[in-house]
């Protein structure tokens, strides 16, 4: 099977301030791969994922989204359109319903007719099995249906690439497993995904690879199995025995 690289990140290092986020970071992402990023509080995973579609800007190195390169890029919207990020907070919008919700990016960076959008937006909101609360208002939904509805309208862009930055760990408990399904479908649809989350069987079952970093270096890339079974670092050791 050929591989095709759809994300390079090529010795990326960023700073807040004086304070190293991410040092000499690199990893590449094929069309399909689904990379679980762990690693402690702190360790930079936002940070990487968010540089990702240009929601920070990094000082140092380049990132190669589907061949547009980002440190040189004027625009967002190339990037923001073939890159989908859901967030930990739902970043619903409040005073929309969840169908306006899903339908306002495709007709506003698309250009979607009404007609077309809405089309979209029920699929997709039958697709993460809440088509049924497309006329109510976010705070009507429970947590879990909340993030259901950024998942669909992160996917209305059609986008290549699905960023999933901590999804439930805002969730009731009874709620993740409904959240980690949707994803699971879309792992299974052949998306390409980047997931930082601490739901372990997720990275487990779903993971081609997993990412470990700490203090903004990325320490191992190695398939669930492997790095599950047997970290190669102590850090990595350590880590697991504390959310295990
Ligand atoms: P993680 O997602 O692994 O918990 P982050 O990427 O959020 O880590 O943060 C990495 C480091 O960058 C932390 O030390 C954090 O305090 C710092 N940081 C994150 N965002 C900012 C910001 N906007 N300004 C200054 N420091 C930040
Ligand atoms: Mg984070």
């Amino acid at each position: 099977m050929t591989q095709t690289p759809i994300i390079q990140i090529q010795n990326v290092s960023k700073w807040f301030g004086p304070l190293q986020v991410l040092k000499d970071v690199n990893l590449t992402v094929n069309t399909g791969q689904k990379v679980v990023v762990l690693g402690p509080s702190g360790s930079g995973k936002s940070t990487l994922i968010r540089c990702i579609n240009k929601l920070e800007d990094f000082q140092q190195g380049e990132i190669v989204v589907d061949g547009h390169a980002l440190s040189t890029m004027q625009r967002l919207e190339p990037v923001r359109r073939e890159v989908g990020m859901v967030f930990q907070g739902f970043n619903l919008f409040p005073h929309m319903t969840v169908l306006r919700n899903v339908m306002l990016a495709p007709i506003k960076l698309r250009g979607l007719s009404e007609k077309a959008a809405e089309e979209r937006a029920m699929a997709l909101l039958g697709r993460v099995g809440i088509a049924e609360q497309a006329q109510k208002h976010p705070t009507q939904l429970s947590g879990g249906q909340q993030q259901r509805v950024a998942i669909a309208r992160a996917l209305a862009m059609e986008p290549k690439v699905m960023l999933f930055d901590e999804p439930t760990s805002a969730l009731d408990p009874e709620m993740i497993g409904e959240v980690l399904d949707v994803m699971r479908d879309l792992a299974t649809g052949g998306m390409t995904m980047i997931v930082v989350t601490h739901e372990m069987g997720f990275a487990r079952e779903v993971a081609d690879r997993v990412i470990f970093m700490d203090k903004g270096e990325l320490l191992e890339d190695a398939p669930p199995k492997e790095f599950f079974g047997n970290p190669r670092l102590d850090r990595a050791k350590q880590f697991l025995q504390r959310v295990a």
